[in-house]
């Protein structure tokens, strides 16, 4: 199961310079060894380092930082990349903007503490990421097929070999859409879901309403799309018997409630009329709440707000 998205075309973003000669010096590191260590510094280039083990995500955030990652905590002037979900990237640990706003929700809704069981499927974080998950929670990554996220434990997630109420947290960005049957796959989280739990859900929103892809369509590692989701996915998962909140931005919101559409470039996989067509016209609007406003937003890489939800699926009780 691959949760990363490479397919979509790069936007046209407001590029700094610093934006692109940093991922190239990176690069440059990673190629000419000594003399890029020489040229950029100790530290560049080397492999991700992950959140501090001693810091858990339950302490605040350091305040302060015109940019600032909500993962590992790194702190400086901008991200790496454009303003985009998938390609603006920490420096420090490498989380991308549906990395940090999973985290971002995460602190927001869950009651955090070492006692949490939590399950993240498929995550595109490496072994330094799990280790200091592992070391704040009960933490299991899983995967089903092993191959670009081999995880601690293989779990196909629409036959979950765990007993009921077993999991207080489980974290799934951008894997549904890889899942042919994905009424079977929300019932078995519900089922292995303890009461009070929640299910913080990613994936691709780029159109209204949900269908299959108009034709086929793989992502980089290999893995088909089966499901190209809309905002009615609220409604599936509330049959599921999940209490559901739709989680983004005020910069969002604000466009939902004034029917303008700030964005005057947007990147071309995203149906940007049609989203805010359905918010407004469905009673999905109802659904959205607001957790982060725009200064939060902009420090924390939620921009551009259309890029950013996350659905938490509560477990009654
Ligand atoms: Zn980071």
């Amino acid at each position: 199961m691959g949760p990363t998205r490479r397919r979509a075309r790069r936007p046209q973003p407001r590029w700094s310079l610093r934006a692109r000669v940093r991922p190239a010096a990176r690069t440059a590191y990673r190629r000419l060894g000594d003399l890029g260590r020489r040229l950029l510094g100790p530290g560049a280039g080397a492999a991700p380092a992950g959140p501090d083990p001693e810091t858990p995500p339950w302490l605040p955030l350091p305040p302060g930082g015109a940019a600032t990652c909500t993962v590992c905590r790194w702190q400086g002037d901008a991200f790496d990349g454009p303003a985009h979900v998938e390609l603006s990237v920490c420096p420090r640990c490498g989380a991308n903007g549906r990395d940090r706003f999973l985290h971002w929700c995460l602190a927001r809704r869950v009651d955090l503490g070492p006692h949490l069981r939590v399950i993240e499927c498929s995550p595109r974080l490496g072994p330094a990421y799990r280790a200091a998950m592992t070391s704040w929670f009960f933490y299991r990554a899983t995967d089903h097929d092993q191959r670009s996220h081999a995880g601690h434990l293989r779990l196909d997630l629409q036959a979950i070999e765990l007993p009921d109420d077993c999991v207080d947290v489980v974290l799934c960005s951008h894997v549904l859409e890889h899942v042919r049957d994905v009424d079977k796959v929300l019932s078995e989280l519900r089922r292995v879901l303890a009461p009070g739990g929640h299910l913080l859900l990613q994936v691709p929103v780029l159109q209204g309403r949900t269908s299959p892809p108009a034709a086929p369509e793989v992502h980089a590692d290999a893995t088909p799309v089966h499901w190209r989701f809309g905002l009615d996915l609220t409604g599936r998962l509330r049959e599921e018997g999940f209490a559901v909140d739709l989680l983004g931005t005020e910069e969002l919101a604000a466009a939902i409630r004034s029917g303008d559409d700030p964005w005057g470039v947007r990147a071309p996989e995203f149906d940007v009329p049609d989203l805010l067509r359905t918010f407004r016209t469905t009673g999905a609007a109802d659904d959205l709440v607001v957790v982060a406003d725009d200064a939060a937003a902009r420090r924390f890489g939620f921009v551009p707000g259309y890029q950013f939800l996350t659905w938490d699926c509560r477990v009654p009780g």
